[in-house]
């Protein structure tokens, strides 16, 4: 059975005060709840190990929102896969269409990026999504095929089960423009078609795929309730407890 997840990016956001004292407000809201999907908190670097310290033995886990494409040495400002296993994170946000954007973050860079985190025992949220222009022409189905092919393809059939994947459409994400239940639902079975041609129909039902763009407490269940949406990956409503609290209920 596929996880069910509601994974936060808190993107360039929060001092660490700031996110320490988020992470308890949400651990404190979250100890006397039964909620029915697993908790990730994607924090700067900075954050990591003070964050995965204080949510320790809670049900929340800890994600960091990029690593560098190289395991160790002369790469002044870069943070490994390996420096962020080590600090308690056990997931690691890869291939955000911002980094792609802003960053240059090719495919094959990902995909180097990728290997990395699983051999660090890291578990990827590969983003994947297309840009307005892209849904607009309808290429959106061959661009998503594309970004998963280019880097993710290679991977054996017993390390792409570790992935997660994240559909976000580019032109939802901190637009307030939602994809529609049907819009998501669509991609997302186009997804997993696509890995069950690649990987098998039992490696693709196990793989857990998130809806991210404008997610929030308003919309999260009617998402949350299509057979192929598994969760969602949420910038903007998971800055604060009570906003991202909902979208985790949403399950419930
Ligand atoms: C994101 O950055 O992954 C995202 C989905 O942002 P927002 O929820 O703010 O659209």
């Amino acid at each position: 059975m596929r996880k069910k997840i509601v994974a936060g990016n808190w993107k360039m956001n929060k001092t660490l005060q700031e996110g320490l004292a988020l992470s308890k407000e949400l651990k404190e809201l979250l100890e006397n709840k039964t909620i029915n999907c697993e908790v990730v908190v994607g924090t700067p670097y900075i954050h990591l190990s003070e964050v995965a310290k204080v949510v320790e033995g809670s049900k929340i886990h800890v994600a960091a929102q990029n690593c560098a494409n190289k395991e160790s040495g002369a790469y002044t400002g870069e943070i490994s896969a390996s420096m962020v296993a080590s600090t308690g994170a056990d997931h690691v946000i890869l291939g955000h269409s911002e980094r792609r954007a802003y960053y240059n973050e090719t495919a094959e860079l990902l995909k180097e990026k990728v290997e990395l985190a699983l051999s660090n025992k890291l578990i990827p949220i590969f983003c994947v999504g297309e840009v307005l222009e892209e849904r607009e022409s309808e290429k959106h189905f061959d661009v998503v095929a594309k970004q998963l092919k280019d880097s993710l393809f290679e991977l054996s059939k017993e390390d792409f089960a570790k992935i997660v994947v994240a559909y976000e459409p580019v032109w939802a994400i901190g637009t307030g423009k939602t994809a529609s239940a049907d819009q998501a639902q669509e991609m997302h079975a186009f997804i997993r078609k696509t890995l069950a041609d690649k990987f098998g129909e039992e490696i693709a039902d196990n793989t857990s795929i998130l809806y991210g763009g404008s997610c929030n407490a308003g919309n999260a269940k009617e998402l949350f309730s299509n057979p192929d949406v598994d969760g969602g990956l949420i910038g903007g409503a998971s800055l604060e407890a009570d906003k991202f609290l909902p979208i985790i209920e949403a399950f419930n």
